[in-house]
């Protein structure tokens, strides 16, 4: 395969980084063998959390998955999004969803970090499998951050916390919704249930990461 000059120059200036441990690697290729090989993959389908059909989520939360989303998270480094939604389109059957929506946060977290991390991954992944982004969600009320609560609390702390967005119109839709790490499965409920009361056909929902569940061991 040829290299055209501008692609030669542009791998020299920006070469291509492991998302994992920004080790520099052949262009396209997305992460370096070693992170590759580390990777804690899940079968790709989980058991779903209550409210939905299904749960896709290609990584479980922990090693040098937990590592790419605390820095997705906050250390204002959104580029690790892509690969991530890679990793999610994986396990994602494209044709099943009519549209993607991710899980929305209040304005004033966004205005904070810059970005919605979920948000971001819901239109790499909208790129990466060609299924449409739909922003049918808003957060209404700002809430603790669900990592810092029980799950009792977290039920709690998201009552009435969602709503529809303004123009959505999510009846007779098969949706899949995108978040970057599903725990207890709470906001996913919220989310899903919000979305089936204004008629979704069906609720999905998609992660990057998953906690691993209290029990099993990781291998
Ligand atoms: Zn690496």
């Amino acid at each position: 395969m040829r290299i055209s000059l501008s692609e030669r120059l542009r791998i020299l200036l920006f070469p291509d980084l492991c998302p994992f441990c920004r080790k520099v690697v052949p262009p396209h290729t997305g992460c370096c063998r070693d992170c590759e090989a580390k990777l804690p993959r899940t079968s790709g389908t989980l058991e779903p959390v209550p409210g939905t059909d299904a749960l896709l989520c290609p990584l479980y939360y922990e090693g040098e998955a937990a590592d790419a989303i605390r820095e997705l998270k906050f250390s204002a480094k959104p580029g690790i999004a892509r690969h991530l939604a890679k990793l999610m389109a994986e396990v994602v059957p494209a044709d099943r969803f009519d549209c993607i929506v991710p899980i929305p946060m209040h304005h004033s977290g966004i205005r904070k970090r810059g970005y919605n991390q979920a948000e971001l991954l819901a239109r790499y992944l909208s790129e990466e499998t060609g299924v449409p982004l739909r922003i049918f969600l808003r957060k209404i009320r700002k809430t603790p951050p669900q990592h810092t609560l029980s799950a009792e609390e977290r039920a709690v702390n998201l009552k009435g916390a969602l709503s529809l967005a303004q123009n959505a119109k999510p009846d007779g839709l098969r949706i899949l919704l995108v978040d970057d790490v599903v725990t207890t499965g709470s906001t996913m409920t919220a989310a899903a249930e919000i979305l089936r009361e204004h008629g979704a056909a069906s609720v999905c929902a998609a992660s990057a990461a998953r906690t691993r569940p209290k029990g099993e061991q990781s291998s």
